[in-house]
Formats: C-alpha cells, structure tokens, sequence
C-alpha cells in the first residue's frame, strides 16, 4: 500500500523484550476509585463513564529510565494521575465479565497527565474534555508486562511520588470498577481491538507538578515509571 506520506504507529516496549506493543486507541476511565471521585465531587457508585486520548499521546518511557515531558501550553494547573493500564491483545464486543480476562494482553503503570483547570471549565460549561486530557505527550507509560509473565492483577500496590514525597497510595483491589468489569462495560460502546490501552481511573490524591519536579510512579509487579517535567 502506498501512504501518501511516511507512518509509523504509535507504541509501547513489551517489558524484557525487544518488542513493541502497537497503540491502537486510548480508552480512560473516569472516577474509579472511591476516595478520587469524592476529591473530584461525585457521591455514590455511578456507571463507569469513559474519555479518550489520541494513540499518540503515549509517551513510553524504558525500564530505569526518566522520561521528560514538556510542561503543555495552555494551562496553569498540570495534574498528575497514577494509573493501572490495561492493553488488550484480542478484539471483541459485549465481552461477559468473566470472559473478560482472555481479552488482556498485559498490563503497565501510566500517568493520565491532566490540564485540570481545562477540565474544570468543561465540566462547568458542559464541553468535551479533549483539550484537558488528550494533548501531546499528555500518557506517560512502561513498558508493557505481559500478562504471561505477571498473570491476572487483582491486588497490586499503586503509589506516586513527586520529588521524593508520596503523594497517591493505595491498591488496584480499592478500584470501583475492577479490571474484568471495565473491559465489559466498555466493550458495550465500542469493540475492543489488539493494540488498545485502557487507563483504569487513579486513586485520591491527585495534584499539581510544575517544571522541574520529578514523578515516580509504582504498581506492585509490574516495576516503576519516572517522568520529570521540563
Ligand atoms: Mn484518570
């Protein structure tokens, strides 16, 4: 097939491989763990409710590495948000929970990096939130664990540190929607395809970095991810 001009996909290395996991969309989700819904306003269990990103926002960065993001335009107020992130090796639509867990392929630590003062403006003007989630560079990720290595995650530690100071902690068992639920629920708005990545909602205690600060992000089992902002 001739392109009209050069392409390459968007990626993400495969942990202690040389391969590269092909980034196919970015699906998030929304309030997932109880005590971020609450800082973020919300009372109750609601339905999951999800956002995207463009494939390219991925910004990977390698084992023992320090990733450098650029500080975006258009906002004073860049909020980091730890997240379990989920990528799917096989397609399927109306997938039932249980069958849920055939549809992982592996599993990586991710920041949904947002434009939270954006975000607030279009929540309160009832607008999209694109411009608050889904800018350049705006996913900082590991390299993908398969799930042949580190198998089925229903318990695993997920913390962020900036500059040394713990700043999120808790579990990916304190998730609202748990891993098989969200791919089920998602999978009745869109088919899930191989190469997409699903951010599964950070826990409390999100806040603002500025240029300079250093994140370092962890989920038990599947090693760290370190971005500094510039
Ligand atoms: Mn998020």
């Amino acid at each position: 097939m001739d392109f009209v001009f050069p392409t390459t996909p968007a990626s993400v290395p495969v942990h202690g491989s040389s391969a590269y996991f092909p980034v196919h969309r970015i699906y998030c989700v929304g309030q997932n763990y109880d005590a971020h819904a609450k800082e973020m306003g919300a009372t109750g269990r609601a339905a999951p409710f999800f956002f995207m990103k463009p494939a390219d926002a991925v910004m990977p960065v390698a084992d023992n590495a320090c990733g450098t993001m650029p500080y975006p335009s258009q906002t004073q107020n860049l909020h980091h948000e730890i997240e379990l992130v989920v990528a799917i090796g096989k397609t399927g639509a109306h997938i039932d929970v249980k069958d849920a867990p055939d549809f992982v392929w592996g599993y990586a630590v991710g920041l949904d990096m947002t434009r939270r003062d954006l975000q607030a403006e279009s929540k309160a003007q009832g607008r999209p939130w694109s411009t608050a989630k889904g800018f350049d560079f705006s996913a900082p990720i590991s390299p993908i664990t398969p799930i042949a290595q580190c198998g089925w995650l229903s318990s695993a530690a997920i913390s962020l540190e900036v500059n040394g100071v713990r700043k999120q902690d808790s579990n990916i068992d304190q998730l609202i929607w748990n891993v098989a639920e969200v791919i089920a629920a998602l999978s009745t708005f869109f088919t899930l395809k191989e190469g997409d990545l699903i951010f599964t909602g950070t826990p409390a205690g999100v806040g603002a970095v500025v240029k300079g600060d250093l994140m370092r992000g962890e989920i038990a089992g599947l090693g760290s991810l370190q971005v500094s902002v510039a």
